[in-house]
């Protein structure tokens, strides 16, 4: 598997949507990047719902030298707007993104007039336009796509992504360490050989982990579930319980080979830094 110094860390931010939000995010981000990650991602709505958010966010971690993936989803838009946006970025020096299908917004019903059905027309576009400028990171998902016909049709798909030129891809959250290792073989036996990194997420509200999950299809199991509801409204045990559970799911993956990690920090420093420090990982990965 991957030997230690090439895996990869990476944190998700998403862009805020107050000016108070954005101050928060940006005493997170100075916390975060005192350790040194690979790079900070940033998400974007797709129809264009959050750009100019996005555009705030991005420009501001690369005014600090940080590198940034913007993430691009291309549902609802056409070619001329993501060209758009991708030239901006290269203007921000920007050469890593994550390239997504995306969801468009409830009552946002734009989805017939885009160019891009799927991602892999998007790596396809990018790399018929910009050829290599772009290290592309993808979407995965060990639990499978929700809209997915079938396991194997949604591997078949992911592989399609891995054909059209993604360089890696990060995982949709979840909690089911077999499931991880279980994908990642089967994309091996298929030949698929770029690094699948898993996306962690902290749990710190159970109300807001279990929304999330339903709509995107990861699962938290029965007994996580149910230790997290026992707990009612307390939140610094929801808190103390969820670290142990990550953590542990951390270490497996580690342990187990997984080239790195991609946490998705709800634009929080602490629960993310708490792992970190805990799971001994590289103080910099630049
Ligand atoms: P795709 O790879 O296009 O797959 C979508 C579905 O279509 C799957 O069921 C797949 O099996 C099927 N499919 C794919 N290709 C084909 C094909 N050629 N023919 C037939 N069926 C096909 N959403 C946002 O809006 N903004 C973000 O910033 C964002 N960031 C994310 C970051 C990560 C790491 C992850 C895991 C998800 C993120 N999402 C984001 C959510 C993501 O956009 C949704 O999960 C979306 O539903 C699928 O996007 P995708 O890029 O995986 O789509």
């Amino acid at each position: 598997m991957n030997s230690p110094d090439q895996r990869t860390f990476s944190f998700e931010l998403f862009p805020p949507k107050t000016d108070e939000g954005m101050d928060k995010l940006k005493l997170a981000v100075e916390r975060l990047n005192a350790v040194r990650p690979r790079y900070f991602s940033c998400t974007y709505g797709a129809g264009g719902s959050t750009r100019e958010r996005t555009f705030q966010t991005v420009s501001w971690l690369r005014e600090q030298g940080i590198e940034t993936a913007p993430h691009l989803a291309c549902i609802g838009s056409d070619k001329d707007e993501i060209r758009a946006i991708v030239r901006h970025y290269i203007e921000q020096g920007i050469t890593r993104v994550v390239a997504l299908r995306g969801d468009l917004p409830s009552g946002m019903g734009r989805a017939g007039l885009g160019t891009f059905r799927y991602a892999n027309e998007l790596v396809d576009f990018l790399r018929e336009e910009f050829a290599d400028h772009f290290h592309i990171e993808v979407a995965a998902y060990p639990e499978f796509h929700p809209q997915a016909a079938s396991a194997g049709a949604d591997i078949d798909n992911f592989k399609r992504k891995v054909d059209a030129g993604a360089d890696a891809a990060i995982t949709q959250y979840f909690y089911n360490v077999d499931a991880y290792f279980a994908f990642a073989e089967e994309c091996e036996r298929r030949g698929i050989t770029l690094p699948i990194v898993p996306g962690i997420m902290p749990i710190t509200n159970y109300n807001q982990l279990a929304r999330f999950s339903d709509a995107c299809g990861a699962e938290i199991p029965r007994w996580i579930r149910k230790r997290l509801e026992g707990f009612g409204d307390d939140r610094e045990a929801i808190k103390a319980f969820g670290h142990d559970v990550v953590l542990g799911l951390c270490q497996r993956l580690l342990d187990g080979g997984a080239p790195g990690l991609h946490f998705y920090t709800m634009n929080q420093s602490a629960p993310t830094l708490k792992l970190w420090t805990e799971l001994g990982l590289p103080g910099d990965q630049r």
